[in-house]
């Protein structure tokens, strides 16, 4: 058969984009690496574009550096997505050899994107903001600055009034983990809703701090775990700094000005096929009653959806070995205050999985909406 070489090319020079191409002499093997973050050796997102497939024709492509990168043994049981619009991501056969990761495409057609997880794009972003702004009721509360000076926004639903509850929600301090982008959307989307009566007793004694992409400059590069000045800003919350880690320093001083009274920090995780939440209990300051918040709100998410469990997570911490860099143990212990890290995996939550988009974009929405019934039951408790 022949095979027009000329036609077939990778690119991945857009937002969120990453690969380095190796050899692409063979369209139907193609050769590519993961390119670090800059100024650090953290690398495990990837996103290109491969234009001129040949239609019917199983193309592989196998990323040779797997094995090095941040969380080598998260491969195991992982499926790449891929998608003909980049709108509609499915998952592919995916093979993790020990030192590369293969995956294929029978091509239905010529062109098609590849990635770690479905992307959440710059240009969804600035929607999203113009959509919370226009329909959620949300007013832009101040913009912070990243490294390369993209706008990192808060948003606040509420008025601010004295006696209100501050609950905090952050997302994507860490890059590649796009899912928690897609989380916001679905806390935005919910706050659209007028009869929602849940939603209405948690507004009624809460206002809500959005902070729905902490990490631009990270996420428009294709970084997996830090900003523009290598930092990886969940584990900067001691020692932020203007130069370094700004992006950090502005939610800093925008918690210590209007105070927090629940805080949730929304990730990805590479490894573990479940959602989960991580709790502060090897914080100094850690009680009884933030214990107990810790528990009502597990409790009660898990009935809320097939989507969240409590039995795999992270180790716990032993008491008072906390490691305090992290944003959830930082602000849990610094305002007393319920605070959580909530994992979303780039595999699948194997308690209700769904084969074809494995865990996805949808589901994370889906996952905001859910958390916001957990508020409204934890609301009057906070204090
Ligand atoms: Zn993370």
């Amino acid at each position: 058969m022949t095979v027009a070489k000329s036609s077939f090319q990778i690119s991945a020079d857009f937002d969120s984009g990453n690969i380095d191409v190796l050899d692409i002499s063979d369209p139907l093997q193609a050769s590519l690496a993961i390119r670090p973050d800059t100024r650090s050796p953290h690398f495990q997102w990837f996103h290109f574009k491969a234009s001129g497939l040949h239609v019917g024709q199983e193309h592989w492509f196998r990323l040779t550096n797997a094995s090095k990168s941040s969380y080598s043994r998260a491969w195991t049981g992982y499926q790449a997505v891929a998608s003909y619009d980049h709108v509609n991501w499915f998952r592919i056969p995916t093979i993790f050899e020990g030192d590369a990761l293969r995956f294929n495409l029978e091509a239905t057609q010529t062109h098609a994107w590849f990635a770690y997880f479905e992307p959440y794009s710059r240009g969804r972003h600035d929607w999203l903001i113009e959509q919370a702004l226009s329909k959620a009721g949300t007013e832009l509360l101040a913009t912070g600055k990243s490294v390369e000076g993209r706008d990192i926004q808060l948003l606040r639903k509420g008025s601010g009034v004295e006696g209100q509850r501050k609950i905090w929600i952050i997302a994507q301090q860490h890059p590649g983990e796009h899912m928690a982008e897609w989380f916001m959307e679905g806390v935005l989307e919910r706050l659209q809703r007028h009869d929602d009566a849940e939603l209405n007793t948690l507004l009624a004694g809460a206002d809500l701090y959005l902070v729905p992409n902490m990490n631009p400059d990270g996420a428009f590069h294709g970084h997996l775990r830090t900003n523009a000045m290598g930092q990886d800003l969940n584990r900067a919350w001691q020692n932020a700094s203007q130069e370094l880690s700004p992006e950090v320093v502005f939610v800093q001083q925008q918690m210590q000005k209007y105070g927090v009274d629940l805080f949730l920090d929304v990730h990805g995780d590479e490894e573990i096929p479940h959602v989960f939440a991580a709790g502060c209990e090897g914080n100094p300051g850690y009680t009884p009653r933030l214990e107990q918040l810790e528990e009502q709100f597990r409790s009660h998410l898990k009935h809320q959806t097939r989507d969240f469990q409590t039995t795999h997570g992270y180790p716990r911490s032993q008491p008072g070995h906390a490691n305090m860099t992290l944003a959830c143990n930082s602000v849990g212990e610094q305002y007393d205050c319920l605070s959580l890290t909530l994992e979303m995996p780039f595999k699948d939550h194997d308690d209700n999985p769904n084969p074809y988009t494995g865990w996805s974009g949808k589901r994370s929405m889906q996952l905001g909406k859910d958390v916001l019934s957990t508020f409204a039951s934890l609301v009057n408790n906070l204090r």
